[in-house]
């Protein structure tokens, strides 16, 4: 495998989606944080559903794993039934805020101008957005891929300041890899990074080389250290992985021992 010359931090969120009740998420979380207990150079976290968010952060707080929503309203407050604001998720514990999951665009109608607003919201109260793209399948064969990403990239970013952006993740997670089993090959991601990559660069080289961009789509523990390898993949979202401690940990252990065996002193991440 490749030495990656990059100061960027892997990153790994586990997106536990509709699953598990509040004691079982506690449990999970509970043995995420005691596999990576010791791993200094990987950042780790994991996004219970809402109802959870508040035991699970308050069992990891002042450990090394974070917590993440899995979504947000853009109002911080008012007449909007159902919905929980970016403050409300800061209050709970939360540290990061999945936004624009292709499930949330799918299954519940979820625009590019409200990922934006979302975001911009999840940034405003001190979270760090999980920005989600990604192409469908009938998008990739009718060699749409690219056209699709850069829509929903320059959409997404809209109105942040490059500073904020610099502290962004970004998820590129092709929709037909999600829940599948069937992932991108590691030359498919890295042509999307890299693209990615070269949009943020429209604002600048120092925003392009800081931001992380994590690949999501079927990620296990026996493919995610070919996808590490490409230079622009930066971590991962991990669905159905992430719902057992040990495969998470696995996974997670992949960019562990790539920082461990290269000495590479990656750089705190700003957000
Ligand atoms: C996800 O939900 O973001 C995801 C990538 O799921 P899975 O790993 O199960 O494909």
């Amino acid at each position: 495998m490749s030495v990656k010359q990059t100061q960027r931090r892997p990153f790994f969120c586990g997106n536990w989606k509709l699953n598990g009740n509040i004691a079982e998420s506690v449990e999970l979380a509970t043995q995420v944080r005691n596999g990576v207990a010791t791993w200094r150079d990987v950042d780790v976290a994991v996004a219970p559903s809402f109802l959870a968010v508040h035991a699970v952060a308050r069992r990891l707080e002042g450990g090394p794993v974070a917590v993440a929503g899995q979504n947000c309203f853009w109002e911080d407050k008012g007449a909007f039934t159902g919905e929980v604001s970016a403050p409300q998720l800061v209050e709970a514990g939360c540290k990061y805020v999945i936004i624009g999951h292709s499930e949330r665009r799918q299954l519940f109608g979820e625009l590019d101008a409200a990922v934006n607003m979302k975001s911009r919201a999840a940034l405003r109260a001190g979270l760090t957005p999980i920005i989600c793209v990604g192409e469908t399948l009938a998008e990739r064969d009718a060699g749409e891929t690219l056209g699709r990403i850069q829509a929903q990239v320059d959409a997404a970013i809209k109105d942040i300041s490059d500073d904020d952006l610099a502290r962004t993740l970004i998820a590129y997670e092709p929709v037909w890899a999600i829940g599948t089993g069937r992932n991108a090959t590691p030359a498919q991601a890295e042509e999307v990074h890299r693209f990615i990559r070269g949009r943020i660069g429209t604002r600048g080289a120092q925003v392009a080389a800081a931001i992380r961009i994590l690949y999501g789509g079927s990620v296990k523990p026996d493919n995610i250290g070919e996808l590490l390898a490409q230079e622009d993949v930066d971590g991962g979202l991990v669905g159905g992985a992430s719902l057992s401690a040990p495969s998470f940990v696995q996974v997670i252990q992949a960019a562990h021992g790539l920082q461990a065996a290269h000495g590479a002193a990656a750089t705190p991440a700003k957000g």
